[in-house]
């Protein structure tokens, strides 16, 4: 019994204490699912509700993680959370950077997106897939592809071997475009309520951004999902934003946060933008 105990007391530690660099954090990917899930078709909305599993509850927000925390067992979906580019060249080729460490193609987060797509088209006809999972997938990894550094650069592994300081405490960069700078905002601007942050990035869709929308949800020719723009708009977004400014050792505070909330703003709107476009054409 007690070593029953000691076995969970290190496994709710470790849990507590395992850096969470695994893109978006929570509140990052259920953001995106909500605004997502907000503009789904009929057909595409009652697909999705076919789709989650029964403890989801009908909110694609609350799976949306999920991925996240398969990666520690299923050990072969760790390398579709990102693609990695070569360092400061600020652009991404699918067939140059999306692969794994094996160089094995297609296996990185554009190349995820386009297969759990590819096997949700199956949806209603006979197929092997575990459709259920493809959509949590997707909705995931539509969301890490629209975290800058999820499409960083290769030496420093997306800025996970950046360390800085967010205001006092130590942090590496990534955590802080994975987390801090969500939760600060929630913090500072929006009574520590994640709706309440969501409603506000909606009301941009709706208004500042309205006229951009349309843009986002396209895309080139007759694709079904078009991530090679998203992953190209990242690299971009973390050259100009995520790492300037925040070289090793660096203390990010106002200035920081301030002028790089907004693109964080940006991208998890687009991300919602995007899966629900996509989840539309999937599903008609
Ligand atoms: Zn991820």
């Amino acid at each position: 019994m007690e070593y029953y105990k000691i076995q969970l007391v290190v496994i709710v530690s470790l849990m507590i204490v395992l850096p969470n660099t695994q893109g978006w954090g929570e509140d990052g990917h259920a953001i995106i699912c909500r605004i997502a899930q907000s503009r789904l078709s009929d057909s595409a909305a009652n697909a999705v509700k076919n789709l989650l599993p029964e403890y989801a509850q009908n909110d694609l927000g609350n799976v949306c993680s999920w991925a996240d925390r398969v990666r520690f067992y299923l050990h072969w979906s760790a390398p579709l959370h990102f693609a990695d580019t070569p360092d400061n060249l600020c652009n991404y080729q699918y067939d140059r950077d999306c692969k794994d460490q094996d160089g094995v193609k297609g296996r990185c987060v554009v190349g995820a997106i386009k297969n759990y797509t590819d096997q949700l088209l199956d949806y209603g006809k006979n197929t092997q897939n575990n459709l259920t999972q493809a959509l949590m997938f997707l909705s995931h990894f539509m969301g890490d592809v629209h975290q800058p550094l999820h499409v960083g650069f290769t030496s420093d592994r997306g800025a996970n071997s950046i360390n800085v300081h967010w205001y006092t405490r130590k942090q590496n960069l990534h955590h802080v475009w994975d987390v801090n700078i969500i939760e600060t905002a929630e913090e500072r601007f929006y009574d520590s309520n994640i709706d309440e942050f969501t409603n506000a990035i909606q009301e941009n869709i709706t208004k500042t951004w309205s006229d951009q929308v349309l843009g986002w949800e396209t895309c080139d020719s007759k694709e079904t999902a078009c991530p090679d723009i998203y992953a190209s708009e990242g690299v971009q977004a973390a050259c100009q934003w995520a790492y300037k400014g925040a070289p090793e050792g660096s203390v990010l505070e106002d200035d920081y946060f301030l002028s790089r909330l907004p693109v964080v703003s940006l991208r998890l709107a687009q991300g919602g933008v995007r899966l629900a476009a996509t989840l539309n054409r999937i599903f008609g």
